[in-house]
């Protein structure tokens, strides 16, 4: 095999829902929702199936691009619908910088962002958010310090997977500020917009002539495996974007499309969205709750539906109680923060509570 394929370990997500699996633990890692998507998406899927079979263009089904472009308030034609936020991002960094290209990314990261940017030829700038008893923090000086000549790319992720963080509208200026002195495009990761827990501010709102947002239909419907996604940026780009996303998987799944756009007319309508923040609210109150009262050093999340916490114990130790979470070590290249670790809670509220008990006999 080429050395390219050096990045063609199983991921951190993979692994820890396979020994999850294996070992009957309550799974916080991997972060799918273990309920069912919403009743009005798969009442919409079993209507398309059957009737929207074949290829779909490589741009998106029409109507699912009608529908983002409502979502967002854009044309039709500054929308790609992807093969998930995963093919997205990969589509994203193969069309907008190679060799001898920096990308700044933030870091911990999401995992698929450094391979990505490998597989593309560019270099990863990891700029580090600051960590102390009150959190996360970005900040944005250092991302200043970060850029060089070679720089072309910022890439953000708010709702921050797994900080937590949601970026206000004045770090979000500061970053439009620095794009536009350096000439820098801005890739924004947004699949957990619809689960902030405080207001969130769109990246392109500052800077739409430079920036590329990603969502998911997987994460803001609870359909993780339906692998809906999608670009809206610049429409000069989208062409040559949906050109390069066909190599990979041509199109997303045709039926699928059409019931996500059926889907989120639906969910905006019917107030999905304001019942899934709340749930989510709760689970993550409980678990915050739950870990604090173990005397464990959870930082509370402003969005996502994951939470970073503090335990003497690594993932290793926590998988042999029955509980199977992420190590903090896969969010950073190097020298990681000791003992972090990431929980997922779009779980059920009896998995939550399950997982605490097993905590609290750990200690
Ligand atoms: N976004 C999910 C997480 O952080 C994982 C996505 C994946 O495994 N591809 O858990």
């Amino acid at each position: 095999v080429h050395p390219r394929t050096r990045v063609a370990q199983e991921s951190i997500f993979a692994r820890m829902s396979r020994l999850a699996q294996e070992k009957g633990a309550v799974n916080l890692g991997q972060g799918f929702p273990s309920e069912p998507p919403p009743a009005f998406l798969l009442e919409a899927a079993g209507r398309a199936l059957g009737r929207y079979d074949q290829y779909a263009p490589p741009a998106g089904h029409p109507r699912l691009r009608e529908a983002l472009a409502e979502e967002y308030g854009v044309e039709p034609e500054e929308v790609v619908v992807t093969s998930g936020a995963t093919e997205a991002i990969h589509a994203l960094l193969q069309t907008l910088v190679g060799p001898g290209d920096e990308v700044i990314v933030l870091e911990p990261f999401f995992d698929v962002y450094l391979p990505d940017a490998a597989l593309a030829g560019a270099e990863a700038r990891l700029v580090r958010l600051d960590l102390d008893e009150g959190g996360f923090r970005l900040d944005p000086k250092r991302l200043q310090e970060a850029v060089t000549p070679r720089t072309r790319l910022l890439l953000l992720n708010t709702p921050m997977n797994p900080a937590g963080l949601v970026f206000p509208e004045k770090t979000l200026e500061a970053i439009a500020r620095l794009a536009q002195k350096h000439d820098l495009l801005i890739v924004s990761d947004e699949v957990y917009e619809e689960l902030a827990f405080v207001p969130f501010p769109r990246m392109r709102a500052f800077a739409p002539e430079r920036t590329f947002t990603v969502g998911s239909a997987g994460k803001r419907l609870e359909a993780t495996g339906w692998r809906v996604g999608w670009i809206v940026g610049p429409k000069e780009v989208m062409p040559t974007l949906a050109g390069m996303r066909q190599w990979t998987s041509f199109c997303a799944p045709t039926p699928l499309q059409v019931a996500v756009a059926e889907g989120l007319k639906v969910a905006r309508r019917e107030g999905f969205y304001e019942a899934l923040r709340s749930k989510y609210r709760a689970r993550r109150d409980l678990l915050y709750g739950g870990l604090s009262a173990l005397e464990f050093k959870a930082f509370l999340p402003e969005g996502t539906y994951f939470l970073m916490a503090r335990l003497p114990h690594s993932a290793q130790d926590l998988l042999e109680a029955g509980v199977a979470a992420i190590p903090g070590e896969a969010f950073y290249r190097e020298d990681p923060p000791e003992g972090l670790l990431r929980f997922a809670f779009c779980k059920k509220e009896e998995e939550l509570h399950l997982a605490l008990e097993r905590l609290s006999r750990l200690r």
